[in-house]
């Protein structure tokens, strides 16, 4: 497995891979990877010959530089799991050689980029949907794998290579789960012993939604009283957002199959993310 901090590198080796008849599929992440990120990898593998990893921790999707500070980083790390799971090329570049001083451009998505993740994290999807761009164009991958633990930005990466006609495949992997039924996150790996253990109420609660729904209850009305008592008085938990949407994110008040139910909140001062598909 190669390792390449340098554009004109990897692009090298990628034409030349390409040239030799190899399809490629691109894996983007920030690193501090785990068993949700290495299934994309296996994914990657089951639909191309060569599996690209990025591990590049993106500063403009992030709108808060503690946040960014915080974030966990662990390339050498990364490079042992990716090389034990059999990824072929790694791309990790240095900020300055993405972002120059000069760099002045960036990709917007509207509308799906409005709710959610876009009303608490402002601007943060144009830096997502700019460095995929980015990435896209260095790797000129045929496939992308991108996961349902970031259900808004699947759709949002889905819906601008439709719009801007782009070649690449855009492939979807499952949200992988601890036993327990916490989202596998990188900034998990931020939370204390007890801090994981209360971070199981945001799965906690999709879990208990999704099976009210299930019993027959459809109301969103009814289903978010059930959730706030779940919440109620818990000191530990400090909820950002819960949301009722169909697949293209628009607001439902009555969920049908299909709809998904996400929820946001902070435990320790890590923001967690969470959805499930009911
Ligand atoms: P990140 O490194 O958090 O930016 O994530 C990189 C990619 O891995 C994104 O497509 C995420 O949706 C995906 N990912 C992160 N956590 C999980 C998980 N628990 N299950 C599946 N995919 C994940």
């Amino acid at each position: 497995m190669e390792v390449y901090k340098n554009e004109v590198d990897i692009k090298r080796e990628i034409s030349s891979l390409k040239k030799a008849g190899k399809t490629i599929a691109l894996v983007p992440t920030m690193g501090a990877l785990h068993a949700g990120h290495l299934s994309l990898v296996k994914k990657a593998k089951e639909v191309a010959d060569i599996c690209v990893v990025s591990v590049f921790v993106n500063p403009t999707q992030f709108n808060n530089s503690d946040d960014l500070d915080k974030y966990p980083r662990d390339l050498e790390g990364d490079n042992k799991l990716l090389e034990k799971d059999g990824a072929d090329l790694v791309y990790a570049p240095n900020v300055n050689d993405i972002y120059p001083d000069s760099f002045v451009s960036k990709v917007t998505v509207t509308k799906l980029t409005e709710p959610m993740e876009g009303k608490f994290r402002p601007g943060h999807f144009d830096g997502v949907t700019t460095i995929v761009n980015i990435l896209f164009n260095i790797t000129t991958p045929d496939f992308a794998v991108f996961g349902e633990k970031d259900f808004q930005q699947l759709r949002v990466i889905e819906t601008m290579v439709a719009d801007l006609k782009m070649s690449v495949k855009i492939v979807r992997g499952e949200l992988i789960r601890e036993e327990s039924g916490l989202a596998l996150s990188s900034r998990n790996q931020l939370l204390s012993h007890k801090g994981k253990k209360d971070a199981l109420i945001l799965s906690n609660i999709l879990h208990k939604a999704k099976e009210i729904f299930q019993n027959g209850e459809s109301r969103v009305s009814e289903i978010r009283k059930e959730a706030s008592k779940m919440i109620e008085g818990l000191s530990y938990f400090d909820l950002e957002y819960l949301e009722f949407s169909d697949s293209d994110l628009c607001a439902v008040n009555n969920l049908s199959e299909g709809d998904r139910i996400f929820i946001v909140g902070y435990v320790e001062g890590v923001r967690l993310i969470d959805n499930i598909g009911v």
